[in-house]
């Protein structure tokens, strides 16, 4: 049981986010995540904290504020940028910016503006924030799938939060598929590269979401977020979550 749990959680694609970054430099393009995920799952707060793990390598980060839907999410935003760059900033060189064109937009055309804007400005990575939404929602699933194959970005990363348990496997999984239903003739349509576990701090020993979301879509736990500070940020320790399930 040990052994086969341990297999679950052992991502055969190890994804290594600093390594890919270097690759990108080398193309003279910033690296592109773009963070996606029902509302109040802790996107925004758990992108914060990869920009802060990011700056911490002495990365430039820009953010592309493309969820402009929700009233408050670009500030939301901004009020991190603040305290990121009071954290990080030297004196002429900021570490993390916001690119943002206010709400009610094409979230897809802001993401290319901000990856350009990412490229000529020579960041390094662009996180794309993106409106959170109910995986039964056609209209919005299909808006984010835009978003994805215009953009094409390097890693798409689904933010889930540990405590709904089946609930976030249901919500992947429908990510996964609107995804590849809305990829129209493309050959092999974008799907979702990793998985942000969020609020693994609040759930005790009740692990099993973290077992069935890899189970179910094969893809790793890039992120576990366990707690509402930039560095509540950890990677996964498959030998503790299995220890927790077997206990
Ligand atoms: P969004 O709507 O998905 O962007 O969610 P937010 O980023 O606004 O987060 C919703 C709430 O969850 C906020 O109060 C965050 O502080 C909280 N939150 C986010 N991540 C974590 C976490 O890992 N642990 C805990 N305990 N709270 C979290």
């Amino acid at each position: 049981m040990q052994e086969s749990l341990m297999m679950i959680l052992t991502p055969k694609r190890r994804i290594d986010i600093l390594r890919d970054v270097v690759d990108a430099q080398k193309q003279k393009r910033p690296y592109v995540i773009t963070f996606c995920g029902v509302n109040g799952v802790g996107k925004s707060t758990n992108l914060a904290k990869v920009a802060y793990w990011l700056a911490g390598n002495d990365l430039r980060v820009l953010i592309a504020g493309c969820d402009t839907f929700r009233a408050g999410a670009i500030e939301q935003l901004r009020t991190h940028v603040h305290h990121l760059n009071n954290i990080y900033n030297t004196n002429d060189n900021i570490m993390v910016e916001l690119y943002e064109r206010g709400y009610g937009k094409d979230a897809a055309g802001i993401a290319m503006e901000a990856i350009n804007y990412g490229k000529d400005k020579k960041f390094d990575i662009v996180l794309v924030d993106t409106a959170g939404r109910m995986q039964d929602n056609e209209p919005l699933m299909t808006a984010l799938a835009k978003l994805i194959h215009v953009n094409n970005p390097d890693l798409v990363l689904f933010v889930g939060e540990a405590l709904v348990g089946n609930e976030a496997v249901d919500q992947i999984k429908k990510f996964n598929q609107a995804l590849i239903d809305n990829a129209k003739l493309q050959a092999s349509p974008r799907i979702i590269d990793g998985i942000v576990l969020t609020k693994f701090d609040t759930i005790d020993d009740k692990v099993g979401a973290a077992i069935s979301m890899t189970y179910t879509t094969d893809k790793p736990i890039v992120f576990v977020g366990t707690g509402q500070q930039y560095q509540d940020l950890k990677v996964i320790n498959a030998e503790s979550v299995t220890e927790l399930l077997l206990k």
